[in-house]
């Protein structure tokens, strides 16, 4: 079976072809997908009926299936997607304030080897990239499944997006073409790839970014995130720096609060110290606990004097609110009970 989301446009107008149909199904077809979202070929009703039954013969919209799915009382829904050979992948459809801001949250590859301690996904370690198509997928997944636009979308979900640097950005070409997902809507998140991130600057599509910081102090920062090893704190700021200043953009960087460990005053005040030449702003996330036990949640008070210690740097800061608190949503959580 040919699996039709794998195909560009002109290569779409090829395959009609090759069935013995005129280019302008190309047209209808790429409608059907990408502008509606069906996902039965008997959906497509001003496509002939003959040509329908030629293309369920041979072919497939999307080559990958929901295995499980949960959907919490606040509206996020988690997916676990497989794809055509069996490795699964998490994506989540989050929604925030309205129906009309629906944001994907998409993996980028099945599992990933950065090895950060607090995050699940790292437990089971790197399987293999996603392709451009695997990560559309996806969206158009959970557009299927809903019925809904997805108007946003972040590589926040497994995976290090810029470990698969040339997949990713012909996803986000094809996210912003096909799906008319602007690029101020689509967000990368690294652990902080200084090299990469310069690289991205200068394409000619370029995310808004979000860096995985969780630490401003160097040694506590190796022993959570190895990352720090490489591409250490400084290196890192550079880039970010060289990011705003090539987009004019601000960097948004996310902050998960450890408790005793991240959340203490003095990981606060050496935080203050890093970003008080950076356009940024600050996500903070209360740490999730992924049943090992190893790191503890902060208390309420202890996020709030963070918070506010932050703030009195002049610095936009924001808790992250707690998404799908009663389904498995931190990273990786799901695929680990498959
Ligand atoms: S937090 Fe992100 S970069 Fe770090 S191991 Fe998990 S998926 Fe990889």
């Amino acid at each position: 079976m040919d699996t039709l989301v794998k195909y560009s446009y002109d290569e779409l107008e090829k395959y009609v072809e090759s069935l013995g149909e005129k280019k302008f199904r190309a047209k209808q077809l790429f409608s059907w997908i990408y502008s509606k979202s069906v996902s039965d070929f008997d959906m497509m009703s001003d496509v002939k009926k003959d040509f329908r039954e030629k293309l369920k013969n041979c072919a497939i919209i999307l080559d990958t299936k929901i295995k499980k799915k949960q959907v919490s009382s606040d509206g996020t829904i988690k997916y676990l997607i497989e794809f055509c050979d069996g490795n699964c992948a998490e994506t989540v459809l989050m929604r925030f304030d309205n129906r009309s801001n629906l944001s994907a949250c998409v993996s980028s590859q099945v599992g990933c080897y950065m090895g950060c301690d607090f995050c699940a996904t790292a437990k089971r370690g790197f399987i293999r990239n996603l392709e451009p198509y695997e990560i559309l997928s996806q969206i158009l997944t959970i557009q299927q499944d809903t019925g809904l636009k997805i108007t946003n979308v972040v590589f926040m979900g497994q995976g290090e997006p810029l470990n698969n640097y040339d997949n990713v950005y012909k996803a986000i070409e094809k996210i912003n073409e096909y799906l008319s997902i602007g690029i101020r809507r689509i967000t990368l998140s690294t652990c902080g790839i200084a090299p990469k991130i310069r690289q991205l600057c200068e394409m000619e599509l370029v995310p808004t970014l979000a860096i995985s910081l969780h630490c401003a102090d160097s040694n506590i920062r190796k022993q959570i995130m190895p990352v720090e090893n490489k591409y250490n704190l400084e290196e890192l700021k550079k880039s970010l720096k060289y990011y705003c200043e090539k987009t004019g953009k601000r960097v948004t960087l996310e902050y998960v609060l450890i408790g005793s460990l991240t959340d203490t005053k003095e990981m606060a005040q050496k935080l203050c110290e890093y970003i008080k030449d950076l356009k940024c702003n600050i996500n903070l996330i209360p740490y999730n606990p992924i049943g090992d036990n190893k790191y503890k949640k902060p208390n309420k008070k202890d996020i709030m004097i963070f918070k506010y210690l932050l703030e009195s740097q002049g610095k936009k800061v924001t808790i992250r609110l707690e998404r799908g608190a009663d389904i498995d949503a931190a990273c990786g959580q799901l695929a680990g009970k498959v």
